[in-house]
């Protein structure tokens, strides 16, 4: 959380084989290949980060540099591109800029790239954050970069073979909702009782459960090359950042950390294209950062790197136990989806500006100015938003690329129906939209659901974009 509130069908891939005259051909043309690459994203000094709680502002520093990482898979019918950014979130029109490139360089078409941001807190939130025309420059620059990553991967496709696995990471995750009892939650900022949810547990008598179960699976897809030599991992965990940062230093959090070890594990005198490491977020936007093991007190980073080495361990563990194949179907899916904007009504609209025209006068909620704020930027706001919802097929894994802060409940929903042997979802991809509540989490209320930049979807908006998911997952799967 910031501590200030913010706010089809297949077309032949641009190299796809031509007429195939004998079945011997046709099944060295189905095989699969692979590509990856990693593009430094780094902004320089004096460019907004997002922070925690205090810890945003200008870049004074950087602990680790920041990488747009990209994973190019063809199966000989279908090209697709998932790419990976270091960066705290990321508007749609950003992406689609990206797309557009890659798509124009490369003939890639933009409906089969997935672009996500991890969600560290210690990188840019574009153009959230934006607070000078450094920044405007830094998110030029990110456009192109990031699409460099895809190119570069694309130009990187080697025959490879894949295969998937989980670990369980449950211990690491604890969700940050807490259900309390009936009338022991404050008025909430706009002045309204009645919410079930306490954002810290402490000792509250009041606490009656965590208001929603976590994911604990951390899902991998590990691409080698044909001799076996690794290609690229790419992980997805449902936690929400670590954290434990320094003011104006840039870090990628445990995603980067997870990416350096896996690097320095797998690296081996035939890297070459680098291997690449990439961590992608799955649904967290209700769970808290990296819990920690011990009870030690951790120096600024030491955790974020300490917790992205325990990951890649347990990574490699599995890693080392799969079986890998190089004859499976890829196929991708878009769907757009128009949804309602939760624009203040005139009630609340007066609200706010009562609040703001008397600055000096006390508010029943400290956060009160704060949200009257949020009320008026969210009244020029246009009554609806198109997102985009896609939907992956890797042979039996399916991946789902959701906007938003997605919450447990929706990543484990989609994994329990989905048709596929292995499904996992990365959140904030395409774009951001806000947190993404489902209904049942609405109704209980807490900072997530309240109206303003950082939530702002329709209530319902969850139930269409999940229903969205599952569709485009039985579509690739019949
Ligand atoms: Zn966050």
């Amino acid at each position: 959380m910031s501590s200030r509130i913010l706010l089809t069908l297949i077309l032949p891939a641009c190299f796809l084989f031509q007429t195939v005259t004998s079945s011997e051909t046709q099944a060295e043309t189905t095989k699969l290949r692979a590509g990856a690459a990693a593009v430094d994203i780094t902004p320089a000094v004096g460019t907004s980060l997002d922070g925690v709680i205090s810890k945003n502002g200008p870049v004074t520093g950087v602990h680790d540099r920041i990488f747009s990482r990209a994973l190019v898979l063809d199966d000989g019918k279908t090209r697709i591109a998932i790419c990976v950014n270091d960066l705290c979130m990321v508007e749609r029109s950003y992406f689609d800029r990206a797309k557009k490139i890659v798509f124009e360089k490369t003939g890639l078409p933009v409906d089969r790239i997935l672009m996500t941001s991890t969600h560290t807190h210690a990188a840019p939130r574009v153009p959230y954050g934006r607070a000078s025309d450094q920044d405007d420059a830094y998110y030029e620059q990110l456009i192109k970069q990031m699409a460099a990553a895809i190119i570069q991967a694309e130009q990187n496709l080697a025959p490879a073979q894949i295969a998937w696995g989980s670990f369980d990471a449950g211990k690491y995750a604890a969700c940050r909702r807490f259900l309390a009892e009936k009338g022991s939650v404050s008025l909430n900022p706009f002045g309204v009782a009645g919410e079930q949810i306490k954002s810290v547990a402490g000792q509250s008598k009041s606490i009656i459960q965590p208001a929603a179960p976590i994911d604990p699976q951390c899902s991998l897809l590990s691409v080698q090359h044909r001799d076996g030599t690794p290609l690229a991992v790419l992980g997805n965990m449902s936690i929400h950042y670590c954290g434990g940062y320094q003011k104006g230093q840039i870090s990628a959090d445990y995603f980067g950390a997870y990416a350096r070890q896996l690097a320095k594990k797998l690296t081996t005198e035939k890297s070459d294209p680098p291997f690449v490491g990439m961590l992608s977020n799955g649904t967290s936007g209700n769970v808290g950062a990296v819990m920690k093991q011990d009870k030690k007190k951790y120096a600024a980073f030491e955790w974020i790197e300490e917790s992205g080495k325990q990951f890649a361990e347990q990574s490699l563990k599995v890693i080392n136990q799969l079986n890998y194949k190089s004859d499976l179907n890829i196929e991708m899916l878009e769907q757009e989806l128009e949804l309602g904007i939760r624009r203040p009504d005139p009630a609340r609209l007066a609200w706010a500006r009562e609040i703001l025209e008397h600055p000096q006068q006390k508010t029943a909620h400290r956060w009160a100015k704060i949200y009257a704020t949020e009320a008026v930027e969210l009244s020029k706001y246009p009554p609806t938003e198109k997102i985009k919802i896609q939907a992956i097929r890797i042979g039996e894994l399916g991946i789902v690329g959701l906007p938003c802060e997605v919450f447990t409940e929706t990543g484990l929903a989609i994994k329990d129906q989905s048709p596929f042997q292995a499904t996992f979802s990365m959140e904030l991809a395409n774009g951001s939209s806000g947190y993404l509540p489902t209904p049942r989490q609405h109704a209980l209320g807490g900072y997530e659901t309240w109206p303003a930049r950082s939530s702002y979807l329709e209530i319902d908006a969850e139930t269409h974009i999940r229903q969205t998911a599952l569709k485009l997952l039985n579509q690739l799967h019949d």
